[in-house]
C-alpha cells in the first residue's frame, strides 16, 4: 500500500488559542472545556489540507494532568471540544496521538522519560506506523523549539507559527535547530505546503 502524506500539528497556539492565566502570569495550555478555543482560520486550514492530499494529525505534548494542572475528564472534554468546533465547520482530523507524561509530574503514573514526548520523535513515529504515513514527505507545524527539533529527528519538513524573535534565534543556533519555513498561522502554513509543495 502506497503511503500517505500528513501534516502534523501541534495543538496549542497552533489550533488553539494559548490562555493567558492572570492569577499566576503565565501562559499555558487550557484546563477547561471553556478556555479552549480555536485560533482563526483553522478549519479552512485543515480543510485545504486534506482536500490537497494530506491526512492532518495532532501530535501534542499534554503534560497538564501529569503536572496536575487538568483533571482527565476534562482533558478529553476539551479534545471533545476541538472535534465538535471543527465538526461545525464539516472538519474531522485523521488523528490525535498525546504523550501525557513528564519527568517531573505529580501524580506517578505519569512519571516517565518516555520515548513520545517532542523534542523526541517517537510520537510522530508512532502516528505515521499507525496512519500509513511517509514522514520524509511530510511536515510538522509547530510554535515551538520543540516541535522543529522533534520534526528534525522524526525526518519529517517543518514549519515554525510565529514571529522569529532574537532570544529564539540564539537558542535555535546553539542547539542545531533550524525552521525550513516559517510563516505566522496555519492558513499561510497550510497554503505554502499546498501551493508550495
Ligand atoms: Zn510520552
Amino acid at each position: 500500500m502506497t503511503k500517505e502524506k500528513a501534516v502534523f500539528l501541534d495543538r496549542d497556539g497552533v489550533v488553539n488559542e494559548l490562555v493567558y492565566f492572570h492569577e499566576r502570569g503565565i501562559i499555558d495550555s487550557p484546563f477547561v472545556p471553556d478556555q479552549f478555543r480555536l485560533c482563526p482560520g483553522v478549519p479552512q486550514a485543515i480543510r485545504k489540507l486534506q482536500n490537497g492530499g494530506c491526512k492532518v494529525i495532532i501530535v501534542s505534548n499534554q503534560p497538564g494532568i501529569a503536572k496536575g494542572h487538568i483533571t482527565p475528564a476534562n482533558f478529553k472534554k476539551i479534545s471533545e471540544k476541538m472535534k465538535a468546533l471543527l465538526k461545525k465547520d464539516g472538519i474531522s482530523l485523521d488523528g490525535e496521538y498525546y504523550c501525557l507524561h513528564h519527568p517531573e509530574a505529580v501524580v506517578k503514573q505519569y512519571r516517565l522519560d518516555c520515548e513520545c514526548r517532542k523534542p523526541k520523535p517517537g510520537l510522530i513515529l508512532k502516528a505515521a506506523a499507525e496512519c500509513n504515513i511517509d514522514v520524509s514527505a511530510s511536515w510538522f507545524i509547530g510554535d515551538n523549539l520543540t516541535d522543529i527539533k522533534a520534526a528534525q529527528n522524526a525526518g519529517c519538513h517543518n514549519i515554525l507559527l510565529g514571529k522569529m524573535r532574537c532570544e529564539m534565534c540564539d537558542l535555535m543556533y546553539n542547539q542545531g535547530i533550524k525552521p525550513e519555513v516559517i510563516k505566522t498561522n496555519l492558513l499561510t502554513a497550510a497554503d505554502f505546503i499546498i501551493k508550495g509543495a
